[in-house]
């Protein structure tokens, strides 16, 4: 028996289903969770020794790779002088300013532990802040486990959303209207039913939750023009698009300026975080200076902090956006072109640094509706052959693949040898 498999078997009677967030338990891939020990550049090791290149990055935030060396020497730096203070510490202004400079939408932020409490807090502020209710949100979107955000498209023409987790009840995601992504006209005509009730749209600018889908031309713009003109308020929730795609957010590369940005994963560099940043008009109505009640006993921990600092100064001054961007492209040409050559049924969908490969016959997938209709069976496949062969990447087909700047060329070389292997095959 392996050491990841005594561990599972040891976790499972401490821990529910053996693992503290369930995609780590490969429910949709079958098998048993790997546990990791070490990690270094672009590799990690598991508990028996075995190594991996990573393509799953912590799911985003190790940008830099694992064990970024300023990244850590700030970490021990922090932690030597203090794990927590309880009170205002510097770093809190220091990260603020960053994201401030790097941000031109955001005048002000607010620092949280994680991008769940970024996104339930930019909903309570935009309901405070237009005194309205109803959220509009995209089926596949993901926004964190919020109860009203764990909520599924209704059924037929219905745009009212369901909920979609035992526990939440249907009154609480009474207030979500849900429509497919990328769809503008279905954001249109439920504003034109619900307008003056509609508090926000929240969307990830880039979908990163149902596989790598890009917004089509005119969509994020669309929905800036659309709750503009009925006083609702955009968020735009770049938990991971956030100074994933360059040194700043997908909204002001894009150029739309959001109300409000939630943020999480690569701003703490791997340490626990998120951030809630807009417009100051907006950002007010928190407290103390506003009536909406927002807190945290460890938020802008100082030691998560320094690491965010660090990691937010290095993507600034070295840039290393092209270099992932083009890391990536070499895998998305190489898995396209063999897919063409053999009729494959399968294609990856890549922006930036960000990839996932799609079992399919569909040229081209922009919403749930598509990604449901690939062949999550020959994934799970894939994915095993990918892991036997020391290539670790995210356990879904709705998930991600991040390529980070601690990669080389020779990882790619052999990630793309190594799904090749497994695509010829099918
Ligand atoms: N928003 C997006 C787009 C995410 O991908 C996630 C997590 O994957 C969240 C919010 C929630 O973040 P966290 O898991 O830190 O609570």
């Amino acid at each position: 028996m392996t050491k990841s498999s005594e561990l599972f078997k040891r976790a499972q009677r401490s821990i529910p289903g053996g693992v503290n967030s369930p995609v780590r338990a490969f429910d949709s891939v079958g098998g048993e969770p790997i546990y990791m020990v070490k990690g270094e550049g672009s590799s990690m090791w598991d508990a028996d020794g075995k190594k991996y290149i990573d393509f799953c990055s912590s799911w985003g935030p190790l940008i830099l790779g694992h064990c970024h060396e300023a990244t850590v020497k700030a970490v021990q730096a922090a932690a030597l002088e203090g794990l927590s203070f309880g009170t205002c510490n510097p770093r809190e202004i220091e990260i603020a300013e960053l994201i401030k400079e790097l941000v031109p939408s955001i005048d002000m932020v607010r620092c949280v532990n994680s991008g769940t409490e970024a996104t339930m807090t930019a909903l309570r502020l935009a309901r405070g802040f237009t005194g309205r209710n109803k959220i509009l949100k995209f089926d596949g979107c993901y926004h964190g486990h919020a109860d009203y955000l764990l909520v599924a498209a209704g059924s037929g023409l219905l745009t009212a959303g369901t909920s979609s987790s035992a526990g939440v009840s249907e009154k609480a995601v009474s207030e979500m209207i849900v429509v497919p992504y990328n769809d503008l006209d279905a954001v249109k005509d439920a504003f034109e039913k619900h307008g003056d009730e509609i508090a926000a749209i929240i969307v990830e600018p880039v979908a990163g939750n149902m596989g790598l889908i890009e917004p089509v031309d005119g969509f994020i713009e669309g929905l800036r023009s659309v709750t503009e003109g009925n006083g609702s308020l955009l968020i735009l929730d770049e938990v991971i698009t956030g100074f994933r795609l360059g040194a700043t957010t997908f909204g002001n590369l894009c150029g739309v300026t959001p109300d409000l940005t939630c943020l999480g994963k690569i701003i703490g560099g791997g340490m626990p975080i998120g951030a809630l940043g807009g417009r100051r008009e907006v950002m007010e109505f928190l407290a103390p200076l506003g009536p909406v009640y927002q807190a945290g006993t460890l938020s802008g921990n100082p030691v998560a902090l320094a690491a965010g600092v660090e990691m937010l100064k290095a993507l600034r001054d070295d840039n290393p956006y092209p270099h992932m961007t083009s890391l990536a492209t070499k895998i998305e040409v190489a898995i396209n072109e063999n897919a063409k050559e053999i009729g494959g049924s399968y294609f990856c969908q890549r922006t930036g640094g960000l990839f996932t490969i799609f079992f399919t016959d569909q040229k081209e997938i922009t919403n749930l509706d598509d990604v449901k209709k690939c062949d999550t069976a020959q994934f799970a496949r894939y994915f095993k052959h990918m892991v036997d062969n020391g290539i670790y990447i995210s356990p879904s087909q709705f998930e991600l693949g991040f390529v980070s700047a601690a990669h080389s060329e020779q990882d790619i070389n052999t990630f793309i040898t190594t799904a090749l292997e497994f695509l010829n095959e099918i």
